[in-house]
């Protein structure tokens, strides 16, 4: 189960990670007041979607030269103005598969002064069934394709949850990230309690990127994507309250309600099977015979 960034960065902030301060809006008419409730001078308005690559997305029907889903604005009325805009509307990502997806949140939040943009993600390692760390000083992009064109440009390495987290595995992420003075320690501090949030919740996944250091020399959280295992739902109630349905296939949603995996995909032929394995294999074999 995925949630939005905006719940991820409520989980972070209790977690004790650096985010900036911000304020969903879920009507037009809030937008004025949550942007008010911000200090600016500047005002990021961000569409919340289940999908990455907002500020390179696409609105539908978007007027020519109009911004994506992550806009810069400087003043509240234009930060209004902006989620207003928003809300409502189809936003197409690379991520996001052609039809894209309806905007019915906005997140608005204070504007940081960015000196880089890193890129952090824990994950859980099914091959070695341990918490893997992924680096990058090349964030702020898709980390596909920093993979595909310059993959010496990423580094990982995993955390064995039997023996836990250590100040050592903090120190390597900041000399994976280039991170000097202050930083490092604000770099360990930040890997022990993404760690402990990531165990604690029951976390598949979760990504920061960017993370950035600003112009200020700090280390602060400016995106977040979390993922969390379907099977430990039951055990963690307050995360199964952030469930957004409505980002979710109506068909896959219906049958989930009957404790049923259901997977949509193309085609006409609907395969009824016992397990992902045979799933798999029997859509091979259909194929296969054509
Ligand atoms: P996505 O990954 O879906 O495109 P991000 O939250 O990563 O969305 O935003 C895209 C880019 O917009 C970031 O890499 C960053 O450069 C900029 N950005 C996002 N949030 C802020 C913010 N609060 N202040 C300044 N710039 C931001
Ligand atoms: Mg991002």
């Amino acid at each position: 189960m995925n949630i939005h960034e905006y719940q991820a960065k409520e989980l972070l902030r209790q977690y004790g990670a650096p985010v900036s301060d911000g304020r969903v809006v879920l009507k037009a008419e809030e937008a004025k007041s949550a942007a008010g409730e911000l200090d600016g001078p500047v005002w990021v308005v961000k569409a919340q979607i289940h999908a990455g690559g907002r500020g390179k997305g696409r609105f539908k029907e978007a007027a020519a030269g109009e911004k994506g889903g992550v806009r810069v604005t400087r003043s509240v009325a234009e930060a209004a103005e902006e989620a207003q805009k928003m809300l409502g509307r189809t936003l197409v990502t690379h991520q996001s598969g052609p039809a894209g997806k309806t905007v019915n949140r906005v997140f608005i939040e204070d504007g940081a002064a960015i000196a880089r943009e890193l890129y952090l993600a824990l994950l859980v390692d099914r091959g070695s069934s341990r918490i893997a760390f992924v680096c990058s000083t090349e964030g702020g992009m898709d980390i596909e394709e920093v993979a595909a064109s310059t993959p010496e440009k990423i580094l990982s390495f995993s955390v064995d949850p039997a023996a836990g987290i250590s100040g050592f595995h903090g120190r390597r992420v900041a000399f994976a990230l280039g991170l000097e003075g202050k930083q490092v320690k604000q770099c360990v501090d930040l890997v022990n309690r993404l760690y402990r949030l990531f165990v604690e919740r029951d976390c598949e996944m979760l990504e920061i990127n960017p993370l950035i250091v600003t112009e200020d020399g700090d280390l602060r959280c400016l995106d977040a994507k979390m993922g969390f295992d379907s099977n430990a739902l039951y055990r963690q109630k307050e995360i199964l309250a952030l469930r957004d349905e409505t980002e979710e296939d109506p068909k896959e949603l219906e049958a989930s309600k009957f404790d049923l995996n259901y997977i949509a995909l193309d085609g006409e032929i609907g395969c009824m099977v016992n397990g992902a394995g045979l799933a798999m294999a029997t859509m091979d074999i259909i194929k296969l015979y054509g």
